[in-house]
Formats: structure tokens, C-alpha cells, sequence
């Protein structure tokens, strides 16, 4: 059985100028091939076989090789969704209603999430989550992600990985998030709040 590497449903070059295709394809056919591979051999015979991504990651969650795995799978498949050539711009609708309510302006959500992916120390993601109902903001390290810790459901999440951005903006971190808001798929990420809420 196994997991099956999610395809784009881009090309690796559709998100130029803001990411560039020689990380998007070294990303995706190198990285996120290798924590699925990884992953599969983690649960290859064992009781994880066969449930869903969510469900090994919660389930598997003890053991190192599914955790960091389980998570590198998931989070990456949230990452690839969340972007599209034809985003950035702001949510409407629900998702928009409820980012003023809880952080009083777009602007404001933007600049709580680019400070948690700025202050990450190393490797790991930021995430906007639905938390007990309402909208939350965190970070995690390495391939951790709230939905394994059992603290919320992410509905938009960014890799703050070196692997992520060094190729094209060395370690200006702070210059790919911002880059990085110009692909953010807001329809998609409204889809997952509606699902998560
Ligand atoms: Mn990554």
C-alpha cells in the first residue's frame, strides 16, 4: 500500500517570480519524495499501513521516523495546495470576517504570522490554524504541526526550511515571506477554514 507523492497542480515554474522553479522542483521531487519514501518504509507492515496521513501522524506519533515523516508528508501537501499563480490578494467571504474579528485587519493577521515564521529558530513551519473554534496563529519546529500535537487544524501553513528559500533569497527569510504572500491561494485556504471550523 503506501503514500503516493500528491502531484501539483502547477508547474514548477508557475510560481516565478516569487518562488523559484529550481526549489519548487528540488522541493517537491526531492524532498517531499524522500519524507514519503521514508514514511512508507516507517510503516510498511506495520498497524499505521493503510490508515489516512492524519491518522498515522496522531497514531504514529511516538515513533520518531513516522512523526518527522508523517509530518513532512502532510505539511508539504498543505504547502503546495495553499499556492497558486493566480494568488495572493486577500480572502473574502467567512475566512475574511473571521481574520477581522480575531486580529482586527488583514494587515494584522499578516504581520502576527510573518513574526511567527520570522522568530522560528532552525527548521520548521508557521501556521494559521482554526483552535477550539477560532482562528490562531503558531509556529512548530522541524516537521511537527498542530494537527499531530493535538492543538488545532491548519488551514494555511509556510515552510520556513532553509531548503525552502536559501537557492533564491540566501537568508533573507523575511524577503521569501513576503514573496511568499503573493502565491497564497486564499480560495483554497477558505475552503480548509470551512472544513476545519
Ligand atoms: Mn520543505
Amino acid at each position: 500500500m503506501g503514500l503516493e507523492l500528491p502531484q501539483l497542480n502547477y508547474d514548477y515554474d508557475a510560481l516565478e517570480p516569487y518562488i523559484d522553479a529550481e526549489t519548487m522542483e528540488l522541493h517537491h521531487s526531492k524532498h517531499h519524495a524522500a519524507y514519503t519514501a521514508k514514511l512508507n518504509a516507517a510503516i510498511d507492515g506495520t498497524e499505521l499501513d493503510n490508515l489516512t496521513i492524519e491518522e498515522i501522524m496522531v497514531n504514529g506519533f511516538e515513533n520518531a521516523a513516522v512523526r518527522n515523516n508523517g509530518g513532512g508528508y502532510w505539511n508539504h501537501s498543505l504547502f503546495w495546495n495553499t499556492m497558486s499563480p493566480n494568488g495572493g490578494g486577500e480572502p473574502s467571504g467567512t475566512l475574511a470576517n473571521a481574520i477581522m474579528d480575531k486580529f482586527g485587519s488583514f494587515e494584522g493577521m499578516k504581520e502576527e504570522f510573518s513574526n511567527a515564521a520570522m522568530t522560528r529558530f532552525g527548521s520548521g513551519w508557521a501556521w494559521l490554524c482554526v483552535c477550539a473554534g477560532e482562528l490562531c496563529i503558531c509556529s512548530t519546529p522541524n516537521q511537527d504541526n498542530p494537527l499531530m500535537l493535538g492543538e488545532g487544524v491548519p488551514i494555511l501553513g509556510l515552510d520556513v526550511w532553509e531548503h525552502a528559500y536559501y537557492k533564491k533569497f540566501g537568508p533573507a527569510r523575511s524577503d521569501y515571506i513576503e514573496s511568499w504572500w503573493n502565491v497564497v491561494d486564499w480560495v483554497r485556504v477558505s475552503e480548509n477554514f470551512e472544513n476545519a471550523i
